[in-house]
């Protein structure tokens, strides 16, 4: 059996769902219920591969909410995501991916040190972030959508925001050793991390948002924000491809302006419906075939009896992983997300 661990992506959201998670009670509760609720299965889930092969899965919402991190409430958001990984465990998930935030908080608060949970010795083998195949997919979305816009990548210039994180990196990598774009934009706050991964990709140019943005054919968005940035699309190149993969979603302007074009980003389609309901509660345009790369990644897991954390630490993705997990995405039947609004 599979798990996801999820969460929503704001106060409001989360609120204005409570009734469909199974929490009635939480539907005009403030943030401090919230961090005090516990994790819960919410969904159950039927996935069939175009191999025939049927699995089945959970949905664990773990009540996180990335206002938390924005109030400073980090015990709470800790102690969020280690609670839903022992309950995902308590309950015999054999691999759980750690979807939006949960890796995130994982991976800066450092909690593979914290291994015991009350009566329970947390196994992270049977953990994945997912991270791998959020960075193919957003890579196939690259080299699938530029075509279509008439941009060329030899030609094209790729600002990645949020560069130096574990799926920017990957991103990265992959374009440097995979494609022949024209150049890339390094983006995030941090230099020295910048530079190290100028170092290691032996290119890109380091760059704030502000100057890169006018310069880029294709940003793809990454970064971990709590909150969207606004942009004006008067500044952006025209065309320009804009591959949000953040969750919550990296872009606050609905962008609309014919030559800018908005995919979003690390979503997979799969060729036959999933039996559950959560997909709806985010979003999703076709909830029944739509989802998060990162979850799908503990599906493909499921599928090949891979029981390991296959996407596992912080910016230790290589392109050899993500080519491994996109052959089996693709055997599977899953396939990157093409339908862009502008
Ligand atoms: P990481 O924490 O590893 O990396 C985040 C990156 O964003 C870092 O480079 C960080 O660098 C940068 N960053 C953060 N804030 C800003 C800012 N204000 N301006 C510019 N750069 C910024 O995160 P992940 O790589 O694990 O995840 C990235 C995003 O992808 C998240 O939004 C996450 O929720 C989403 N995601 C989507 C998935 C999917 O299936 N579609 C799956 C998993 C994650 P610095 O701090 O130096 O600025």
């Amino acid at each position: 059996m599979f798990g996801l661990i999820g969460h929503l992506t704001s106060l409001e959201h989360a609120q204005s769902v409570a009734n469909e998670l199974g929490y009635p009670e939480y539907a005009d509760q403030g943030l401090d219920f919230w961090c005090s609720a516990p994790p819960q299965i919410v969904d159950t889930i039927t996935v069939t591969s175009i191999t025939g092969q049927k699995i089945e899965g959970r949905y664990v919402e773990s009540c996180f909410l990335p206002e938390m991190l924005a109030t400073r409430r980090i015990k709470a958001a800790t102690r969020k995501i280690l609670n839903a990984m022992a309950h995902a465990q308590k309950h015999g998930i054999n691999i759980t991916a750690l979807g939006g935030f949960s890796s995130i908080i994982f991976e800066t608060f450092n909690l593979q040190q914290i291994k015991q949970i009350r009566n329970l010795k947390l196994e992270f083998e049977r953990f994945t972030t997912g991270n791998t195949h959020t960075a193919y997919i957003l890579c196939r979305q690259v080299e699938q959508a530029a075509p279509k816009l008439g941009i060329e990548l030899s030609k094209a210039t790729v600002a990645v925001c949020g560069a130096t994180g574990d799926i920017g990196s990957a991103v990265c990598r992959w374009l440097n050793a995979k494609t022949n774009v024209a150049e890339l934009l390094l983006i995030a706050r941090d230099k020295e991390r910048l530079q190290d991964l100028q170092s290691e990709l032996g290119r890109g140019k380091i760059m704030n948002l502000e100057e890169a943005l006018p310069q880029a054919d294709i940003v793809v968005w990454v970064a971990s924000m709590p909150k969207g940035v606004e942009i004006d699309p008067s500044t952006l190149k025209q065309p320009c491809l804009l591959i949000d993969g953040g969750y919550p979603k990296n872009l606050a302007t609905q962008v609309q302006h014919p030559e800018i074009y908005v995919l979003n980003g690390g979503i997979v389609e799969h060729s036959l419906d999933i039996e559950w309901k959560i997909m709806k509660i985010v979003n999703m345009d076709v909830p029944g075939r739509q989802l998060f790369a990162c979850f799908a990644e503990s599906m493909l897991l499921e599928f090949e009896k891979l029981y390991t954390n296959f996407s596992w630490g912080r910016n230790q993705i290589t392109v050899e992983k993500m080519e491994q997990i996109g052959e089996i995405s693709v055997k599977h039947g899953f396939r990157p997300l093409m339908s862009f609004w502008c």
